[in-house]
């Protein structure tokens, strides 16, 4: 599809933190948008006082920039449908609703909770629908006197035709509703405050939009939109119904529905670990899409060229972390060295970093970062690689201490000192020479041989090579090291 007239939305509530269910609906609705030329529009639904938060307001827009996403429309950049902010636009939700009432499209209904539950259960019971039965859609002048005599204050009802409702799902095919599963439903609370149910389609109407991407959780509320949206065309308020599409559920642990209280749905999580933004968005556009069967690791513009809402799964997806860290692995390698050592730079310093800021070494740095590279899942996981270089001991690991230090090790470590005092240090080959030769010394192969030197070094038995860094620690604290590690052994 080549169409400049495409107007995608992306409309969150500042409820809680951001989780990356809602960065996938963000992605597809910003990949559409790009992809068609199309316009992107950012809303914030904060119609539910008790709920949204400034500071919720505040991550989306940051989560959102650093994502990457720029949006054409929306807070802080303004447009056309300004405000962008559904608090403020409370007069329009009135003003809408009045019409609908005034029209016949909604009515006042003035059945107490109670009372509709007394008929909920009734209805199940005896087999029939359960949703609202219609009973105050038609209400005489001496009722309406009455109920407001008993103090009753009524929600506004949408009245939905009786007629089935078919529309086709951009990613799921034709869909069809028939009018006892989609009962009359509440737009305006009793106390005055506009519902999702009305502010949602009617935002997406005066912002002429042209297709409503969204999770499947969102499907059953469709044909109600698809309803009130004809309401609006014949008031004039709207112009055309959108186009649905309903991206697929993203599944968790136990394939179970990932929900935005499960741990690892927080994007914030994913921050902090050093996910890169563009490893994340790869990952998250494989729920429920995918570029070619053979291309899993791909930029976000390779993405945008080739995405097409037509070409969304309807099948459920499964939240992989393993593949989102592999992913993410494959984005840091693509970077370029520089571009690399910027990004880890929060992880080099408090709160992170377990060493004082003037024991930081750029250079030491430098020469390390293009070996931690090419090993890293996330970014945070540079701290502990390089913690040896800038600590004045190594972090000890003991499990790595027993694991490395056997019988024995005392005397290779005395060797492989000696072989390392006299080696060339200006060369990682021929520490590695040295290392070799103390192993044969004692029967030992390079592998089992290096793992005493590099507990004793790093503190750790895995990490990155141990030549290399040996080489930037220097001989100077590598041997001290190796001293230090005797001590101990002897004592
Ligand atoms: N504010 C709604 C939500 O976050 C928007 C849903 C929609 O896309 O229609 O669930
Ligand atoms: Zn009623």
């Amino acid at each position: 599809m080549a169409n400049g007239s495409v107007r995608v939305r992306f409309c969150p509530s500042p409820t809680g933190n951001p989780h990356v269910g809602l960065v996938r609906t963000a992605l597809f609705n910003w990949a559409f948008a790009r992809h068609t030329g199309g316009t992107f529009v950012f809303r914030i639904e904060d119609t539910d006082a008790a709920r949204d938060s400034e500071e919720s307001y505040g991550q989306l827009l940051d989560s959102l920039r650093w994502l990457g996403f720029t949006w054409d429309e929306g807070p802080e950049v303004g447009g056309p449908h300004a405000p962008y902010r559904q608090s403020q636009r409370m007069e329009t939700y009135k003003d809408v609703a009045e019409k609908l009432k005034d029209a016949g499209h909604a009515y006042h209904c003035y059945c107490t909770a109670s009372e509709l539950e007394e008929r909920r259960d009734a209805a199940r019971a005896a087999g029939r629908p359960s949703g609202y039965d219609g009973k105050c859609r038609e209400v005489t002048p001496e009722q309406k006197a009455r109920y407001e005599a008993e103090g009753r204050e009524p929600i506004v009802r949408f009245r939905m035709p009786d007629e089935t409702i078919t529309f086709t799902d951009l990613v799921r095919g034709e869909l069809t509703f028939t009018p006892e599963n989609v009962p009359d439903y509440g737009i305006v609370r009793a106390n005055g405050a506009p519902l999702y149910t009305l502010v949602n389609p009617v935002d997406d109407a005066l912002m002429e939009i042209t297709h409503v991407l969204r999770g499947e959780d969102l499907l059953s509320s469709t044909p109600r939109q698809i309803a009130l949206y004809k309401a609006l065309t014949e008031l004039g308020i709207a112009k055309e119904i959108p186009s649905f599409g309903h991206l697929p559920y993203v599944m968790g642990e136990g394939n179970k529905k990932l929900s935005k209280r499960d741990p690892e749905s927080s994007l914030n999580l994913y921050r902090e670990r050093g996910f890169l933004p563009e490893g994340l968005l790869n990952y998250l556009s494989l729920l429920g899409w995918s570029l070619s069967a053979d291309k899993d690791i791909f930029t976000i513009e390779e993405m945008v060229a080739a995405f097409d809402v037509a070409d969304v799964n309807p099948n459920p997806a499964r939240f992989d972390l393993k593949k989102a860290e592999a992913i993410n692995a494959d984005h840091i390698r693509l970077l370029d060295v520089k571009d690399f050592t910027e990004r880890c730079a929060p992880w080099l310093k408090a709160p992170f970093a377990p060493w004082a800021p003037e024991d930081f070494d750029e250079a030491k740095w430098e020469a390390i970062a293009p070996h931690a590279q090419t090993r890293l899942k996330v970014l945070s996981e540079i701290t502990a690689n390089v913690d040896f270089l800038f600590l004045a001991e190594p972090a000890q690991d003991e499990a790595s201490w027993t694991k490395a230090m056997k019988e024995g090790s005392d005397a290779l470590l005395r060797t492989a000192r000696e072989k390392l005092e006299a080696a060339d240090w200006t060369s990682a080959e021929s520490l590695k020479e040295a290392v070799l030769a103390a192993g044969e010394v004692h029967g030992l192969k390079l592998g089992k041989a290096q793992a005493p030197v590099r507990v004793a070094v790093t503190g750790r038995t895995v990490g990155l090579p141990l030549f290399e860094s040996l080489e930037i620690l220097g001989r100077e604290k590598t041997l001290a090291r190796i001293d230090a590690a005797l001590a101990r052994l002897a004592s």
